[in-house]
């Protein structure tokens, strides 16, 4: 989203991400598209035309805000012109700074701001208030953002289910006042919205499944998904059972353990770290004494296979997994647990592989973004002239929502009173949503 002040002195760009789906709603696989030029993904309407946003141009956009640190709110940083300012929260940054390690996001973070939540920052003639929210990726953010008199609402993606909850009930409370335009996520809109209500609903199903089991459980979850790593290992310490991460893991639960004391820990009980080759070999090109750090917690494969009833093992739809399947001779009585979103599991062979090794599968996840009665009762609560739809494939049913909806296309922009100039940047349909 490009917003700009009426004099045109100032204009920013809050999240810069990398698309879910193609235009025709297909999963996006960015290896199609990473030889392109920056031209040509724009020329394809893979990034978003903004001028003097990216490298190579002249920079004439004040900065770039995210909101938090998921792939479809910030998968393109890498080509934004490094003169151009970032703003981020701490947890933010630290979460691309661990992609940058382990994933090979390249985002140069030479210029990053990082923002305190609900402390307004300047930038030029805009003053920007962060929210912190409850979503899947840790110290999201929503902003109010001022200018010329007026006051839009960005909500970024949230959730009013997660174990911050409290925080849009407060907002819901003590609402913004007299917002001009609200510009909402409506991810869930027309989704399933799935059999376990909350997180603590997940907790307890995934303590139900492994309390029982008498051999390996394998955990499929994403290890920046901080709330669902706190419901694993609650069910892990009250099943007295033991959670084995792997170093990436250990990393960014390390990294981030300044944002909550609830955040697990390598050198928490119940907590042991597995080190992977490929891991250990970046994690060691960054910095060498990470892996002594980790040593301590580090379990072994035979000391997994003299305990299988014992053993949550954290894991990845990867080669690793793989591996690991093999060393433990893993299959029977093993269970997976696959507490992501569904559509990730549909994308892969992970059904058959499960499958072909006898190894039950059981799906326990609740969602990243807010249920339908949530947005309503947001929208209700904040009370906005209009509402612009964001992040959903269904925009034309926030109808139902809020009486004044203002439907914008991507590349299109919005001159009014109401909230001066405003695009939306994303190619190939405001239509977009989100996965978790
Ligand atoms: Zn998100």
């Amino acid at each position: 989203m490009e917003l700009s002040t009426d004099s045109g002195m100032s204009r920013i760009v809050i999240d810069i991400g990398m698309p879910l789906v193609t235009p025709d709603r297909q999963p996006f696989d960015w290896h199609h598209y990473k030889n392109l030029s920056q031209e040509q993904l724009i020329e394809q309407k893979v990034l978003p035309s903004i001028s003097g946003l990216y490298s190579g141009q002249t920079p004439c956009v004040s900065a770039v805000i995210l909101s938090h640190a998921h792939q479809d709110h910030y998968g393109f940083l890498r080509f934004i012109n490094p003169d151009i300012s970032l703003y981020m929260s701490s947890g933010t940054r630290s979460l691309v700074e661990v992609s940058n390690i382990f994933l090979d996001t390249d985002v140069n973070l030479d210029r990053t701001e990082t923002f305190l939540t609900w402390q307004p920052f300047r930038v030029g003639e805009f003053r920007i208030t962060p929210y912190l929210m409850d979503h899947s990726a840790p110290d999201a953010a929503a902003f109010l953002v001022e200018a010329d008199g007026q006051r839009l609402f960005y909500t970024g993606d949230f959730r009013g289910h997660g174990r911050k909850r409290v925080l849009l009930e407060r907002l819901r409370e003590n609402p913004v006042s007299d917002i001009d335009c609200l510009v909402m996520e409506g991810s869930m809109i027309g989704r399933d919205e799935g059999r376990y209500p909350d997180e603590t609903a997940v907790e307890q199903a995934i303590y139900d499944v492994i309390t029982k089991q008498q051999s390996y459980t394998f955990i499929f979850c994403s290890s920046q998904n901080l709330d669902r790593l706190v419901s694993i290992y609650r069910a892990v310490k009250r099943a007295r059972k033991t959670l084995v991460i792997d170093l990436y893991t250990a990393f960014v639960l390390d990294k981030l353990s300044s944002l909550s004391p609830s955040i697990p820990q390598f050198g928490w009980r119940q907590i042991r770290v597995l080190y992977a080759y490929s891991h250990a070999q970046k994690l060691a090109e960054y910095d060498k004494e990470l892996l002594y750090r980790y040593r301590k917690a580090k379990i072994e494969w035979d000391e997994m296979q003299s305990t299988p009833p014992d053993m949550v093992i954290l894991s990845k739809d990867n080669r690793y997994f793989r591996i690991t399947l093999q060393k433990l001779s893993a299959s029977g009585k093993a269970k997976a647990i696959y507490s992501m979103w569904h559509g990730y599991l549909e994308r892969t062979n992970m059904v058959q592989l499960l499958e072909s090794q006898g190894i039950e599968l059981t799906e326990i996840h609740t969602s990243g973004h807010a249920f339908t009665e949530d947005l309503k009762r947001l929208a209700s609560s904040l009370n906005p002239r209009c509402l612009v739809p964001i992040h959903t494939f269904y925009p034309e049913r926030f109808e139902g929502l809020h009486g004044n909806v203002m439907q914008l296309n991507d590349g299109e922009l919005e001159c009014t009173p109401i909230i001066g100039q405003m695009g939306l940047g994303e190619p190939g349909g405001a239509s977009r949503s989100s996965p978790d």
